[in-house]
């Protein structure tokens, strides 16, 4: 599998996002709630306080 580098992959603080994300940064994993309808409003990292996120899967 080749690893693309597309930067439109990348998510940030603000976005409404179902599913798992990596911070871009420290690669810390955050997965939206299986409540309120399973929506996760990203935040920034709380390790490393990025602001990009990428999808996971
Ligand atoms: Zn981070």
């Amino acid at each position: 599998m080749p690893q693309p580098s597309d930067d439109a992959a990348l998510l940030h603080v603000g976005d409404e996002v179902t599913g798992s994300f990596r911070c871009a940064e420290c690669d810390l994993l955050v997965t939206s709630p299986a409540e309120n309808d399973g929506v996760l409003v990203l935040p920034a990292c709380p390790l490393c306080h990025s602001e990009a996120w990428r999808r996971v899967g």
